[in-house]
């Protein structure tokens, strides 16, 4: 039998890659993002409660409505702003799926959709797979500053979305309130969809604002907003997200997601629900996590490392010119197997794999965790 892929040339994803190498060479394991301690005992009670009281059939196709309520409460009290749980906000199996929804139910074959690189790495292979074209704009470190002239440059009829991320991964960065002006300026009176990838929404650091779509009258409406729990309570591997638009977008998205999901799993959605109810649950992150950034830079001061501005996400990105000019997929693989610590390499995000010499780091870590991973970072 013979096929031809529709994907030739995506390979397994380099957060699988580098984990399995990691655990082959017992290696500690900072590149693939996800806390190594536990969810909130709270929020596991609430789920196993859930569980016990009979939450275990489908839940509603755009989820269970006390979570969505929960949902919207959080856009009133943090962004003072209003997404009507009935109809513009949509329960998914992580952000992941959210996303892969939201380009299918709009690219069409030959669209354009713009992305910046580097960029996480769901968002290109959804718009080839849907026929539509990428059009990638690189950023350059260590600031990552966007050129919205060059934006402008490449907006045209066939546009027909553009993805932003911030906080953004990989490199840390986050948007300025000027950014989303920009966006907002580029995309009026067009019909350009924004996916604005928020997930990092509560881990912002040096008492920097978070600039929500949903902030600025011009691109709320025309924007899908994702949001992943996964990132905000330490539980990636339960896999709930959302995502939330204006009705007649949202419309569109529920006729695909309906297909690819259906609903997302109940037990889940109760305790994230019941969990909504305390906002400090997600207001403390930043404090939580701007230590943790805090603690592993002071320990890796003295290395010959360089890092680069974070400023959200849990992600540090350090320069390694200093050390050697090895690309930097096979430093991060040497780093892994002889020195037994494990990252990202940018350039697997990046334009032709441009190689700015930059690893990515997770402190989403023990303190016990970063101080050994320090220790061997010291020594390279
Ligand atoms: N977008 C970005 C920028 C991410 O870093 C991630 C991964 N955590 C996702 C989307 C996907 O989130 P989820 O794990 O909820 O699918
Ligand atoms: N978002 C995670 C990261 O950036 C990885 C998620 C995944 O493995 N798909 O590391």
């Amino acid at each position: 039998m013979q096929h031809i892929s529709k994907l030739p040339t995506v390979e397994t994803t380099i957060f699988t890659k580098m984990s399995a190498l990691a655990n082959t060479h017992n290696a500690i394991n900072l590149s693939q993002g996800f806390p190594n301690f536990k969810s909130d005992k709270t929020l596991v009670d609430f789920v196993n409660k859930a569980m016990q009281s009979g939450y275990n059939q489908y839940a509603p196709m755009s989820g269970s409505i006390e979570l969505r309520d929960a949902i919207a409460a959080k856009f009133s009290d943090l962004y003072n702003t209003s997404y009507h749980p009935e109809s513009e906000i949509t329960v998914t199996a992580g952000a992941t799926q959210a996303i892969y929804t939201i380009i299918s139910a709009f690219v069409r074959a030959e669209d354009e959709v713009i992305i910046f690189k580097p960029a996480y790495d769901c968002y290109e292979p959804a718009i080839t797979i849907n026929g539509g074209k990428t059009i990638a704009i690189q950023l350059e470190a260590p600031s990552y500053a966007v050129d919205w002239e060059l934006v402008k440059q490449k907006v045209n009829a066939k546009t027909k979305l553009v993805i932003v991320n911030t906080p953004h991964n990989p490199s840390g960065t986050v948007f300025s309130e000027n950014d989303m002006l920009q966006l907002q300026q580029i995309t009026e009176g067009t019909d350009i969809i924004v996916l604005s990838d928020e997930v990092y929404e509560h881990i912002i650091f040096d008492n920097k604002q978070h600039q929500s779509a949903c902030l600025f009258k011009g691109l709320k409406e025309r924007s899908f907003i994702t949001a992943s729990f996964g990132k905000t309570f330490h539980n990636t591997g339960w896999k709930v997200g959302y995502c939330c638009a204006p009705k007649a977008l949202m419309d569109e998205f529920k006729k695909v997601h309906q297909f690819n999901v259906f609903s997302v799993n109940h037990p889940m959605q109760k305790g994230l629900a019941d969990y909504l109810q305390t906002p400090n649950h997600y207001l403390e992150l930043s404090v939580f996590y701007q230590e943790k950034r805090d603690l592993f830079l002071s320990l890796i001061e003295s290395s010959r490392f360089n890092a680069l501005p974070s400023q959200g996400t849990y992600f540090q990105v350090l320069d390694y010119s200093n050390i050697t000019d090895e690309y930097d997929v096979a430093f991060a693989e040497r780093l892994t197997i002889e020195h037994k610590i494990a990252s990202i390499p940018l350039s697997v995000f990046n334009d032709n794999n441009l190689d700015n010499k930059v690893l990515r780091f997770c402190f989403a870590k023990t303190d016990e965790t970063l101080k050994q991973a320090a220790s061997i970072l010291n020594t390279i």
